[in-house]
């Protein structure tokens, strides 16, 4: 099922993208070493509401979760891929941490997701981070009205190999909208001139995942946090664009 969104209906989910925008800002220049995920979660929540919206993220439950989420925000430190839970951890020296936030202004979602070094990290980990960025504006570049869903995993999938990384495939990019998961799923790999026709009025987040090692992920034991199946450094981006006559519009940023 495709949801196209009214020009209203945009204008809306770009306040709501603002939001989330407005967040991942606060909490990149807040990372550093010492500082725990829990913090970032909490300011992360505070700022949401400030904005009169609410966290996408928190007591969500699809179907599968064992529980809802307990936060806000997401936060998945280094071969965590997506879906960590931001607990009393504190961030170390060298790692990596994905940091996904969704917030929901007057019934429309926004989702996006950056990743951040914390203080000095190795050239190998900032690579994969220039990598995953460099995935999603391939991305972005290829949600074209009249271009399909295979185009966009297709250029996925074309940057993240030409460097050595594989692409997570067991998690897509989505639909969003009035639901944070709305109604499709969108494969970050695939095969160009393939799958669905884009066309304006979709609104999607697309997330690209992508691994230093192998594709494959596991699920760990509290139900909901994924990691890469050989432990090995996973980084993601994302944002929710609107498709329309032209290039897609980024919702999720502040200019
Ligand atoms: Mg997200
Ligand atoms: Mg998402």
């Amino acid at each position: 099922m495709v949801v196209l969104k009214t020009a209203q209906e945009i204008a809306l989910m770009r306040q709501a993208g603002r939001v989330v925008a407005t967040v991942l800002a606060e909490l990149k220049a807040r990372v550093a070493p010492g500082v725990s995920l829990m913090a970032l979660d909490q300011l992360a929540e505070k700022i949401i509401l400030q904005h009169g919206a609410l966290p996408s993220f928190k007591n969500y439950q699809p179907k599968g979760a064992p529980y809802p989420f307990p936060a806000s925000i997401c936060a998945s430190v280094n071969e965590e891929v997506v879906h960590g839970i931001p607990g009393p951890r504190k961030l170390k020296e060298g790692e990596i941490v994905k940091l996904d936030v969704g917030a929901c202004y007057k019934g429309y979602h926004a989702d996006s997701a950056i990743t951040v070094g914390v203080g000095n990290i190795s050239p190998r980990a900032q690579r994969l981070i220039d990598a995953a960025q460099e995935c999603l504006t391939a991305a972005i570049a290829a949600a074209r009205k009249g271009n399909r869903f295979g185009d966009i995993g297709a250029a996925i999938q074309r940057v993240a190999e030409s460097k050595g990384y594989s692409v997570v495939h067991q998690y897509t990019s989505h639909g969003v909208g009035r639901e944070l998961h709305e109604g499709f799923g969108l494969p970050n790999t695939g095969q160009a001139e393939r799958g669905m026709l884009l066309r304006p009025g979709l609104t999607i987040a697309l997330e690209p995942m992508i691994n230093e090692g192998r594709a494959e992920t596991k699920v760990k034991k509290d139900g909901w946090t994924v990691v890469t199946i050989d432990g090995k450094l996973s980084a993601q981006f994302e944002h929710t664009v609107a498709i329309t006559d032209g290039e897609a519009e980024i919702l999720t940023r502040l200019d």
